[in-house]
Parts: C-alpha cells; sequence; structure tokens
C-alpha cells in the first residue's frame, strides 16, 4: 500500500532524475509521452527502472477507454508487461538489492479480504481499491509505459542471468497459461492437450504443456507464420483453422474420443464450442481467454459429457514463480515471440502495429 508520509527520500539514491518521460492517456485514443515525475516507493514497494513494456489486446481496450477501474484520465501510465533494474527500495523491503534485474506479476491483492486469504489475489475483492492496498500495475495503477514505475514487493521476481529482458516479458504471459492449467488440476503429464490462439499467451502455453509432460499438444490458429512458431516451440501438431475444420481435424488425433484438455487463449467467439467438440467425455476446457462479446455454447453437450469448464484470470497463484523456474531451465522461450521494438516516444505507432497487425507481429514491447 502506498504510503506518503513514509515514502523513501529519493534524494538518498543517486543517478535517479526528479522527472522521466511516460506515456500518459489523456482520453479514449489519446495517448501522449510527456514528463512526469518519477514516482516514490512506498514502504512494501520497489521503484524500477523500467527495461521493456510488452503490449497486448488489453492495452488496446484500455487505450480506447473501455476497461473498468482504470484512473482519471490525464493521470494514468498504462503498461502491464514489463521489467527493468531495481533503482531504490522502501523501507521495509530486503528482498531485492538496487540493480537487481526483476520480472513481474501485474496483481498484488489487498492482502486482507476472502479470496486473498485463499491465496486468490487476481480475484481481490478490492479489485482496484488502491485505498485497501489492491494494486494491478498498467490497469488500476500507473504502470510500465515509462521510465520508471513502483510496485509491490510481493509481485515482483528476480530474472535468472541466463534470461533476456525479452524473455522476462514474455515470463508474465507464460504466468496465464501456467495459471490456467493451476487452476484445472495442473497434472497433465502424458495428457494431450488442444491450445486454441497462437498469440502470446497461446505460444507460452504450448511450450508449457511440452514442459510439463502432456501426451500430444495439438495448436489451432489461423496465421500460418504464428503456427508455424508454434510448431518451433514445441507444438506436436498444428491446424490452420482457415484451411481445416479443426474439430475433425483434433477427433482425428486423438483417435475419435478427443482431447483430455482443450485450452481457449484465442478469444475468438466461435473458439469455446470448438473446445466443446473436440474435448473427450471426463475431460476440462480452461479458458484463460477475454471475448468481444457473449459467447454461444452448448452447455448441455457439455453437461451430457461430464465436461469441467475452468477459468481464470491473468497470472495469479504464483504462477509468475513457476514461469521463472521453466524459462530458467530452457523450457519458455519467450524472446523468440518478441518480433518488433519501439521507443517510448513512438508508442503511438506501437499501438498501431498492434491493432492492425501490421508486420505479423507476436508481441511487441516498447522502450523508455
Ligand atoms: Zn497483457
Ligand atoms: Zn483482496
Amino acid at each position: 500500500m502506498t504510503d506518503q508520509s513514509a515514502a523513501t527520500d529519493l534524494a538518498a539514491s543517486p543517478g535517479i532524475p526528479e522527472v522521466m518521460r511516460a506515456a500518459v492517456l489523456f482520453g479514449p485514443g489519446d495517448i501522449r509521452v510527456v514528463d512526469r515525475p518519477v514516482p516514490r516507493p512506498g514502504p512494501d514497494e520497489v521503484l524500477v527502472k523500467v527495461a521493456m513494456c510488452g503490449m497486448c489486446g488489453t492495452d488496446l481496450k484500455i487505450f480506447d477507454g473501455h476497461f473498468p477501474l482504470t484512473p482519471p484520465f490525464g493521470d494514468y501510465t498504462p503498461g502491464h508487461e514489463w521489467t527493468g533494474t531495481v533503482a531504490a527500495l522502501g523501507g521495509r523491503v530486503d528482498e531485492f538489492a538496487v540493480a537487481d534485474r526483476v520480472c513481474i506479476e501485474a496483481h498484488s491483492g489487498c492482502g486482507r479480504c476472502d479470496n486473498c486469504l485463499a491465496g486468490k489475489y487476481t480475484a481481490c475483492l478490492n479489485y482496484g481499491n488502491r485505498a485497501k492496498g489492491h494494486r494491478a500495475t498498467g490497469m488500476t495503477a500507473d504502470g510500465g509505459f515509462a521510465g520508471y514505475v513502483v510496485h509491490d514487493v510481493g509481485s515482483l521476481y528476480a530474472l535468472p542471468a541466463t534470461l533476456s529482458f525479452e524473455d522476462a516479458v514474455l515470463i508474465t504471459t507464460a504466468g496465464t497459461g501456467l495459471y490456467g492449467l493451476d487452476v484445472a488440476g495442473g497434472y497433465i503429464a502424458g495428457l494431450d492437450v488442444v491450445v486454441f490462439g497462437p498469440g502470446p499467451v497461446g505460444l507460452m502455453t504450448v511450450q508449457a504443456c511440452q514442459a510439463l509432460g502432456a501426451g500430444q499438444v495439438i495448436l489451432v490458429g489461423t496465421r500460418p507464420s504464428r503456427l508455424d512458431l508454434g510448431r518451433r516451440l514445441g507444438a506436436d501438431h498444428v491446424i490452420n483453422a482457415r484451411e481445416a475444420d479443426p474439430v475433425p481435424a483434433i477427433l482425428g488425433l486423438t483417435g475419435g474420443a478427443g482431447a483430455d484438455m482443450a485450452i481457449e487463449c484465442s478469444g475468438a467467439l466461435e473458439a469455446p464450442q470448438q473446445c466443446a467438440e473436440v474435448t473427450k467425455r471426463g475431460g476440462k476446457i480452461v479458458i484463460v481467454a477475454f471475448y468481444p462479446g457473449p459467447v454461444t455454447l452448448d452447455l448441455s453437450a457439455i453437461v451430457r459429457s461430464d465436461i469441467s469448464i475452468h477459468t481464470s484470470r491473468g497470472e495469479g497463484g504464483n504462477n509468475v514463480k513457476r514461469a521463472v523456474a521453466l524459462a530458467a531451465r530452457g523450457r519458455l522461450r519467450g524472446a523468440e515471440l518478441v518480433t518488433h521494438h519501439f521507443p517510448l516516444e513512438e508508442i503511438g505507432t506501437a499501438l498501431r502495429v498492434v491493432r492492425e497487425r501490421e508486420g505479423d507481429p507476436v508481441k511487441v514491447v516498447v522502450q523508455p
């Protein structure tokens, strides 16, 4: 929780400027890079010098003004997939040292509600309530499209020396897929898994499924370049849904019974129903995507087949820690997904590239 009265005096921290450049959202579609004071960490917070910040579909919703609980226009910096170097420590922080390289999870729960007490901090009952200690960087609090950002110490992870900042951006993303697997039971060794959507979440989830010993890992998408990348990253089979109906193709690969688990990472309106049609009796569907509107789903067929549906939001359950461990062992390759780098001053161009898919981006990062 930010406690200004006890905020760290940065005058004692040489090398940290008073002012930084930061992308501020002034209104729907109106993002400008302006001068902002460098924030001061509270007692349990860390000031991080941002190395880079990834951009995703959530940022497009935030940029358009369609995301709930964001701070007021004119006083808010988005960016929730950032990584960097520790610049200063709050007074009660001894877990890190200045110059440590760190990666993040976006959510810090309040620590006092029923869900936080049960470890479900991405479902914090005080979501968006800064006064009660909740923070979702770049969503309900200032994020990483800036020179510096403060973050709760409990949501930071040391970045192993073998990993690059590009890897670190995708570690946050990998945490989303791992959390989905976690809430669905986690133990997938030997299970046939279908991943819908070869975006960054899906591509990291494919790797996680391989690392955790899945049987066949089948990836479904529509863009050949992303499917090729998925194959290089460990998918056993890739299916282009524009060329072949994925349902019979997956049934064919699984002896007609269907997959043990379907993981929906695409956000396409038709994908949940396809998940239902390719999951075997007694299997599981895991949904980690967001949709542009209500989804049509044959729930009776799902009930008849004893299929369980699990959903999860973001990278909770301490799964970023698990992602760091897998990445350190070479089991999660993040940097290969980073296709575009832009300086912070060109964040408008970066947003356009993500929205228009100019140059077939997978992960776009912005660097202050
Ligand atoms: Zn994101
Ligand atoms: Zn809470």
